[in-house]
């Protein structure tokens, strides 16, 4: 399993999906840039995310709120008192953890030396900076550490807008910053994150219902995209572990090499957030329902989960090594909704003969689906390049396609090969992906 972990790792970087930031400067621990099939499979997470949660539903709408965002939302939310992890030092080694993920609180893990940690201090995980010229207190302003609050701040605005009632939801995948204390096991814990939340209002009444209906919701997009059950929990917080204003909160866990971790929690958070939000600004965050003339707070439930670590999740879940006629070979069993490209065009030979025809093929691919061309080394070892990033079909172009007008798709996981005319490559490869 600790192989796994390694041998992703070092195809991230291998093959361009995730590279340590700054690099050529001697790198920054806690951040990574994502590159040209990172890039593309951040976006096909946040896709699927996305068409699960908003274009396949008419409940859910979309939201786009600013990262920088004043003292003012996070006093109301709790995260200026509140959002802060206990932070120890060791005072032999000088390394410093997060007391609470300390397997043994009174031993340092590095130094081996018991007795030797700080008093643990509370730590505000948020970043903090200033909006304009002066470095002054009133320009204070605070990299968000989660979008949810995006959400509730603009509540009344999409309810006015929107003509949603509830139960209704607000949508939305961005940035969020934290200033962790530990950042590390690669893209699992960093100091900026790509988070997919939202936020669905329903009558105070329903709030039960309909967080057990998006815990069940939420732990089958998994599945869908290709984690196995056995890779897979829902963890119900036990009553210590809840937030005070949590009436429920359950984790979907992913079995990483070093453990159960966290990808996502779902929370019924009452109505908390807006009447918090509705004292500290002075206006009304309720719904009124004509019909039957009442007026209500929402309730909330909030599945929030993080694509950068999902994406990870996917990774580990898809890294597989086989055999194929006698050779071995690594492959990237990845759902093909996730797959950064989802065909790769392929010459059989480098021959000027071929590539006009086999470029034809790539445009006629091209407005449709991301794909791939290559035209270098052998067929073999371009078939292999393909498998290890994951791509699920190749599309050869030999000299029988010159007479025929027809190519050979070839299958990343069950080796199938159908030869198929040029004129219906388009809606094959989109019929299998829609099947998929
Ligand atoms: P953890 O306990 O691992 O710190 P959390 O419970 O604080 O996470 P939430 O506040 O519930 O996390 O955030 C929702 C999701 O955002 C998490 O399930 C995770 O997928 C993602 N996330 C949170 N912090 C980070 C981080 N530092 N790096 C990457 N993803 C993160």
């Amino acid at each position: 399993m600790a192989d796994q972990f390694e041998n992703v790792v070092n195809l991230c970087k291998r093959r361009g999906f995730v590279f340590p930031s700054a690099e050529i400067y001697g790198g920054f621990r806690s951040a990574y840039d994502y590159g040209p099939l990172g890039v593309l499979l951040l976006r096909n997470v946040q896709e699927a995310w996305w068409r699960s949660m908003v274009q396949l539903r008419d409940d859910v709408v979309g939201l786009d709120a600013s990262i920088l965002s004043p003292p003012a939302i996070w006093e109301a939310s709790g995260h200026l008192q509140n959002f802060t992890d206990p932070l120890v030092d060791c005072r032999n080694c000088k390394e410093r953890y997060r007391l609470d993920q300390l397997d043994d609180p009174t031993t340092c893990p590095n130094c081996g030396k018991s007795d030797t940690f700080t008093e643990a201090r509370q730590f505000n995980l948020m970043f903090r900076t200033f909006a304009g010229p002066v470095e002054e207190s009133a320009a204070t302003v605070y990299l968000r550490p989660e979008t949810a609050q995006g959400m509730f701040v603009n509540f009344k605005n999409v309810l006015e807008t929107s003509r949603k009632k509830p139960p209704f939801g607000i949508a939305q995948i961005g940035k969020s910053f934290r200033n962790e204390i530990t950042p590390g096991n690669f893209i699992f814990r960093t100091r900026e994150f790509v988070q997919m939340e939202m936020e669905y209002f329903v009558p105070p009444d329903e709030g039960k219902q309909w967080f057990e209906y998006w815990c069940e919701q939420r732990y089958r997009w998994y599945i869908d995209l290709g984690i196995p059950t056995e890779s897979l929990r829902l963890r119900p917080h036990d009553a210590d572990e809840l937030s005070h204003y949590s009436a429920g909160t359950s984790d979907v866990e992913y079995l990483y090499p070093w453990g159960w971790g966290e990808l996502e929690g779902i929370a019924n958070r009452t109505d908390y957030d807006l009447t918090q939000h509705a004292t500290h600004s002075g206006e009304k965050l309720e719904y009124f329902d004509q019909a039957s003339g009442e007026r209500y707070v929402p309730h909330v439930i909030e599945p929030a989960a993080g694509a950068t670590r999902t994406m990870m999740a996917f990774l580990l879940a898809a890294y597989s090594e086989d055999e194929v006629e006698g050779e071995s070979r690594t492959v990237l069993r990845l759902h093909p909704r996730l797959s950064p490209y989802k065909v790769a065009v392929l010459p059989l030979s480098k021959k000027d003969t071929l590539t006009p025809l086999a470029r034809e093929v790539l445009g006629k691919l091209q407005p449709f689906v991301m794909t791939d061309y290559d035209e270098t080394q052998s067929i073999g070892r371009r078939y292999r390049r393909q498998d290890e990033i994951g791509t699920p079909w190749c599309v050869t172009v030999d000299f029988d396609s010159l007479e025929d007008k027809a190519v050979t798709i070839r299958d990343r996981d069950s080796l199938a090969q159908v030869r198929v005319p040029i004129d219906d490559l388009v809606t094959e490869i989109v019929g299998r992906l829609q099947a998929s």
